[in-house]
């Protein structure tokens, strides 16, 4: 199985492919991270050239079913993914943590995209805490008097916004540190990407709890016709059906 990955679940097939279901896997890693977490068993870092360049790369290395376990917003390499399989023989299921939902008292503003993001919230606030990772950040670069906290796991290249502040953090978030982070910069409207969750959606009930603003960036679609599920769980269940069992060593 080549399992695409750079999350928490990409990790979590890791580890269950290679112990207990006995799976031989490669992971495979966009290489953005300077220190990523390894998943176990065999990785590979870096691009693969394109659809094309995956499309060879599992027929080269004998790969008998694929699993996108990439986060919600890598829409490239998923896209890639379904063009590469399309018509391949080799299965392809994307693996997609839920969404998170509002819950009574929260103050979302969901919006479309990064742009949509940067416009709106501007009418929201002064102090921005600003967690949607170190891609995108320059689509808040343009100068609009606001004040920005920028968490990312690396520093983000290209322009930044005028005034800010880097904070280089990987989660899990504890609510009591996101409560704390939020007072002591007194930020007054926090943006995020939809990612779900629950390494990184202590922010959301720290917000809540300050009744502050969540800008919500939406989820990029999903290829047509692309094949989900949730949980890792899942994974296991569509192979049966997929391949009628994928053998394991
Ligand atoms: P992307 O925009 O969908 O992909 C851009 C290019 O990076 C792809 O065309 C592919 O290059 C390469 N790539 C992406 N994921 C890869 C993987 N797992 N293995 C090998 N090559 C990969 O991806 P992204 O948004 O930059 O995300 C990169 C990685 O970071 C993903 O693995 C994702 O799971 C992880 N991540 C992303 C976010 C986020 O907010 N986007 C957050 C957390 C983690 P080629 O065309 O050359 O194959």
């Amino acid at each position: 199985m080549l399992i695409l990955g750079g999350t928490r679940e990409a990790r979590e097939l890791a580890h269950i492919a290679t112990g207990e279901r006995g799976f031989e896997i490669v992971s495979s890693l966009a290489g953005r991270v300077r220190a990523p977490l390894l998943p176990e068993g065999a990785v590979r870092i870096g691009g693969f050239g394109g659809a094309e360049g995956l499309r060879d790369w599992v027929a080269a290395n004998g790969i008998e079913a694929v699993i996108d376990a990439t986060h919600p917003f890598a829409v490239a390499i998923s896209a890639n993914a379904a063009v590469a399989l399309h018509d391949s023989g080799v299965p392809l299921v994307h693996l997609r943590r839920p969404s998170w939902s509002a819950q009574a008292g929260d103050r979302w503003v969901r919006v479309p995209d990064l742009a949509a993001a940067a416009r709106v919230v501007s009418t929201l606030g002064e102090r921005v805490f600003l967690t949607i990772g170190r891609q995108g950040v320059n689509a808040f670069a343009e100068p609009a008097g606001q004040w920005f906290l920028i968490r990312a796991i690396d520093p983000p290249e290209g322009p930044l916004p005028p005034n800010c502040e880097m904070l280089l953090a990987r989660g899990p978030f504890a609510v009591a540190d996101e409560s704390r982070l939020l007072a002591e910069y007194r930020i007054d409207v926090l943006v995020t990407k939809d990612s779900g969750g629950d390494q990184t959606d202590a922010k959301l009930t720290a917000a809540r709890a300050a009744g502050i603003p969540v800008v919500v960036i939406e989820r990029p679609p999903l290829p047509e016709g692309a094949v989900t599920v949730e949980t890792v769980a899942q994974v296991w269940d569509w192979l049966r059906v997929a391949r009628g069992g994928i053998r394991s060593r």
